[in-house]
Order: C-alpha cells, then structure tokens, then sequence
C-alpha cells in the first residue's frame, strides 16, 4: 500500500524524512495530499537535515513558477539549530525541520510517526538507532531506508519491526512494517491524551494572550474551544499594556532558555506580522538588544561559535546600532531583525479571530473552582453555579490558575510592573525599540512608552510617583542621555506578570500533584490529571512565547508531533517542580533559584 493510500480518512498522517535535499520529497507530498480527494485532514512532514538549503535553492527541481515552492520560499526561517515548525494550506500541512543529524535528532522529536523515509541508513548497523525509530512509530508504521542487510534486518527486526529486504549490489532497499511482538512502553507524559472518539473541544479558562493563542494553535489542530474570561473582553490583565516588545536571546552556553526564547521569537515574528498584516498596531522589523559586558567582537565570536546566522541576530558596534536606532547608544547591541513590537491585546484579539467559528468567547465568567466529573471536569463560579463542563480544560488563567489546581507553593511569583507614557515630542525616540535593563519603543501614536519596574509581592495597583522616577533613571541609563521629564509630564499602568523562578512558562499536562511511584525526579515519568492541561507563567515574556507555547500546549491536547525538543518540552511541563520535589525529598523546601 502507497504511502498516500494510507493517510486516506485518517485525522493525521505523520511522516519522518531524511535526504530532505532542495525540498523535493516535501513538495511532492504536499502536492499530492492536495490531490488526493480522500486525503488525512492534517499532514505533518519532519525532515531530518544537517545541511538544509538557502531559500532560493528550495524547489529547484520543480516547476519555477509552482505556488507550493513560492510558499515554502515565503515561510523558509531563519537557518539556526533547532526545530522550525512552517504551516501551510492553513495548518492543514505542516513541516518540521530538525537542523542538524540523525542520532542527534530522533531522541529529541516527540511524535507518533506512520512513515518513515530514511534515504541511506549509517553503514554500521545500530540497535539505539533502531529501537529510537521503535519508541517514534505508530502501530503499522512503514519503514522505506537503504542499510546494509543483513545487520540492518537484525537491529530492526529486534526493535519490532518486520523486515523485508530487497538486495542490490551489497545493499538492500528494506520495506519494514512496526508489528510488535510485546507492547512497547511510554512515558506517562508521553502518552497520547485519553479523549472519547471524535471529541475535539477544550474549555480555556483566561483570554490573556496565553488563552487566545491556545484557542489559535488548537483550531489550527482542528479542535474547538470555548474561552472564559472574568472580565467583559480579552486581555485586559496583564496583557492589556498599549505595546510589548518581542525577540530572541544569545547566550554563549546556548541552554534551554536561549534555545526556546530563539525558536518562541521565530514563531512570535510570524504571528506578529500577520496580525501586523491585519491592522493591529506592532512592527516585526527589528529590534536592538544593547549589551553591556561583551565587546563587539567577542559578540561575533559568540554567534560564529553557535552558528548563528545575520537573518536572525547581528552583533553591532555602538555607532552601527545607533544608526539603525536613529539615536546616539553609548553600547554595542544585539539587533535582532525579526524582533519588535506589539500591541498585546490586539495580538491577542486576532489569535482568537484566526481561530474563526472554531473559537467561542464568554465574557464574566469567573471559575471559582474546578470539580473532577467522569472523564471530565465541571467549572463552577462563587456561587457554586456550573459555568461549564468539557472532558478537556485548558488553563490559561496566569496566576490564578495556580490557586486552581492546588498548587500555589509552586515557584511562581506574582511580579507587579508599571509602564510610564510621555508625549512623544518630549522625548528622542528610537526607530526601533532599544531593550536592555528596561526599554524605550518608538513612538506610538504620538506616545512614548517606557519601563518597567519590576516589584515580587506588591499588589498596589495604583500608578506611583516614585516608580516614575525608576523609569526615568533606567531610562537615562538606557539611552546614556539626560531626560529631561519629570513624574508629572507622565502617564502609567500597573500589571502583574505570572514568572517562574525558573524564567520558563509552564506548559503541559497538570501533574497529580502526590504521586507515588519510581522514576518521579524525571517529568516525562509524573502521572498527570486526565484532561486538565496548564498555559501560565508567560513571565515578562508573554508576547514573545505565546505564539510558540500554545503549538506546545496544542500538541499535549491533541497528540501532534511537539514543536519543540523533547528536552524543551521536559523543561516547560510543569511536572519539573514535582520531579524536583522528587529529588531533593518532600521535606526540604525549594532553592531561590528553583
Ligand atoms: C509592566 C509589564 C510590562 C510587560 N512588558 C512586556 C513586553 O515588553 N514583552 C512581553 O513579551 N511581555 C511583557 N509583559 C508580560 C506580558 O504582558 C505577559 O507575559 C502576558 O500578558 C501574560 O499573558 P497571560 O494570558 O498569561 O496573562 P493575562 O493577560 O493576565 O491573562 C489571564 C486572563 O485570565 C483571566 N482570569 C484569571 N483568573 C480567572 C478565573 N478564575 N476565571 C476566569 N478568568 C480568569 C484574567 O481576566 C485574564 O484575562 C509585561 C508585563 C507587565 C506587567
């Protein structure tokens, strides 16, 4: 049976490639899922490659004037290592680009794979290799590679597989189909969520812009949700600021934080400019990063070591960023051409709006508590009144979604911020926002918007003089120029951001909160609460991670291939403050930094 013959009626067909080449296999499989009228609703193509090509050589082989190629041309990232994740024919067709090889890759992809086509298979057979294709495969999953028989039979056939081998020449082109003789075991966390057959709706708690991107990444699934906010429209807590600022980060050791604040930054520079595209306020066009420890040249000496490319971030001498800013910097800066900046609510009102009929919104419901019922789970308000009912809830209520579940002795601070707004014609303002300890956007409809302070544990909501006066300092630092406003020449608002002392969101399944059982120090191993899955602590990053988050949180909901590696998807599951429990035993409690 032809790989196309397979994915027919099928929710999701996902294929694992290598020898991805100009793009060809790809293209090919896309054109014909489009041609096939009984076609899977979603097709999800991962290409493993270590040397992907530049964007024009995309498509060579094919037709120039082809509008698949013109369209992979258009959506072709930035080249940097990790994952990339590009959506087409409205999230119906994905492609997964994993830079880098083969052994590095597959234990970090967290998919269920129906195809694979491995090209040429390493020389050497390899049981690790083999059984890492084992833990990817769906039952019946095909397998088409060219190995060397008979060594490649054995490792494949001892991994589940069955193998049939064509010889040629020394070699053999293996047809191997996954039939399993014992069941194979996965990680709780690993475990395709349980949802009654055709069951496709979630109840999300909180329309910040963690809620109306999860409603976003999971319409782009194909589910419907129904959105719940306490107040009378969205995103009018934390993410009700008039402008946010979004970008990556470089840091020498490349860890976790650099890496998903890299792969949040490119998907947030898409979901910006095609809300940008239709009309909300924001700019994708770059933003400067000022940097106060490192010379410029030991800047390019950083992004040369970690292969990072000038479409994503650029090291800059202080007169070169000043003239990309339009303003005298004292500082060499990290200019970041994808950065920039954003209104936060309007961002948000559009996740909900590409949603379409597939999200729904209720305004003043406040769930006071949440109930286990069945398969499922009942929201209730103060009045013990049932606001709704759903086998699947997301909550992306910030803060408040810690109170919710139980866990409010988690890590995760409350962190009150004040913006301060002048007119702008009293202040030199960037062309592009300058970030650094705080920030200076460009001027926005005549205002000047800049901050933040940062205070743990204040719940003042008023607007205060005297954080005023913090932001006109930081600001004067910021810039290296004397500003010449005082308290009164400004305007302000206070907000709240949900932060992890970790700095990363959580995003996954809600973990049983005392579990017993071996193996609990490793997240992947915590049992979770079925159907109940978490959206918080976007920290002071919420525009920049949640377009990349809520396709996280999409594909714990809906079992699609994860965006992420799975060593990322370990660091964001809010499972990890359990592990650690686990580790350092139930008494101890948890480090500052934890
Ligand atoms: C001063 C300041 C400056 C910032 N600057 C930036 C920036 O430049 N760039 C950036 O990326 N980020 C910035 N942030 C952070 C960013 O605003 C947040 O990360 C983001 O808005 C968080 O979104 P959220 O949806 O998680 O939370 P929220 O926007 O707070 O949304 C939570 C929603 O849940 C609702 N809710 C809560 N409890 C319940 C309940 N029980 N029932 C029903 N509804 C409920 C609330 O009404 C609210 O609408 C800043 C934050 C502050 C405070």
């Amino acid at each position: 049976m032809t790989t196309m013959h397979r994915w027919q009626g099928r929710e999701r067909f996902v294929i694992l490639a290598t020898a991805f080449g100009a793009g060809d296999a790809f293209l090919d499989a896309w054109q014909a899922w489009r041609d096939d009228p009984q076609r899977c609703e979603r097709l999800v193509y991962i290409a493993i490659e270590p040397e992907p090509p530049t964007r024009d050589a995309l498509g060579a082989a094919q037709d120039a004037a082809s509008p698949l190629v013109e369209a992979l041309r258009a959506a072709w990232p930035p080249l940097t290592p990790n994952l990339h994740r590009l959506s087409f024919d409205h999230g119906a067709v994905e492609l997964l680009l994993a830079i880098g090889g083969l052994r590095a890759w597959l234990p970090e992809l967290v998919a269920t794979v129906d195809a694979f086509d491995l090209a040429t298979l390493p020389s050497d057979s390899d049981a690790r290799l083999a059984k890492a294709f084992a833990r990817l495969a769906a039952p019946d999953a095909m397998l088409v590679a060219i190995g060397h028989p008979p060594a490649w039979g054995a490792a494949l056939s001892a991994a589940g597989f069955n193998v049939d081998i064509e010889q040629q020449a020394g070699r053999g082109a293996i047809h191997a189909r996954f039939a399993p003789a014992f069941r194979p075991r996965r990680a709780p966390a690993r475990m395709p969520a349980q949802r009654a057959e055709g069951e496709r709706h979630a109840v999300i708690v909180g329309a910040g812009l963690a809620g109306c991107a999860a409603a976003w990444a999971l319409a782009a699934q194909g589910w419907r949700s129904t959105l719940l906010d306490r107040h009378d429209a969205p995103a009018t807590e934390a993410s009700g600021n008039p402008a946010g600022l979004f970008h990556g980060i470089v840091n020498a050791q490349d860890g976790l934080h650099a890496r998903f604040n890299r792969a949040a930054a490119l998907a947030a520079r898409g979901a910006v400019q095609a809300a940008v595209d239709a009309g909300v306020p924001g700019s994708a066009r770059g933003l400067l990063r000022l940097e106060t420890t490192l010379t410029v040249m030991q800047m390019r000496a950083v992004l040369h070591r970690l292969a990072l490319p000038c479409a994503y971030v650029e090291a800059l001498g202080a007169d070169e960023a000043g003239a990309r800013a339009g303003l005298a910097l004292d500082h060499p800066a990290w200019f970041y051409p994808g950065g920039g900046w954003v209104q936060p609510a309007g961002l948000a009102r559009h996740f909900v709006a590409r949603a379409g009929d597939r999200a729904a919104w209720r305004a003043h419901a406040e769930v006071q508590r949440l109930e286990r019922i069945g398969s499922g789970w009942r929201l209730l308000d103060a009045s013990d009144n049932t606001l709704a009912e759903a086998a699947t809830v997301v909550l992306a209520n910030a803060a408040d979604a810690l109170r919710l579940i139980g866990a409010a002795d988690w890590p995760i601070d409350s962190v009150r911020g004040q913006i301060s707004v002048a007119d702008a014609s009293r202040l030199a303002t960037p062309r592009v926002p300058i970030a650094g300890r705080g920030y200076l956007l460009p001027a926005i409809g005549g205002e000047a918007m800049f901050g933040a302070t940062a205070q743990p544990g204040d719940a003042d909501p008023a607007v205060r003089e005297a954080d005023h006066v913090a932001n006109l300092a930081q600001l004067a630092r910021l810039t290296g120029q004397p500003v010449e406003l005082t308290p009164a020449d400004l305007r302000g608002r206070t907000g709240w951001r949900c932060s992890a002392r970790d700095k990363l969101p959580l995003i996954g399944a809600v973990p049983e909160l005392a579990p017993q059982g071996a193996r609990l120090e490793q997240p992947r191993q915590v049992p979770r609460q079925p159907g109940l899955f978490l959206f918080a602590a976007l920290g002071s990053r919420g525009v920049t991670w949640s377009a990349l988050g809520a396709q996280v949180l999409a594909s714990w909901v809906t079992g699609a291939p994860a965006p992420v590696e799975a060593s990322l998807l370990d660091a964001l599951d809010p499972a990890r403050f359990v592990s650690r429990r686990a580790r350092r035993g139930p008494n101890r409690p948890p480090s500052s930094r934890e």
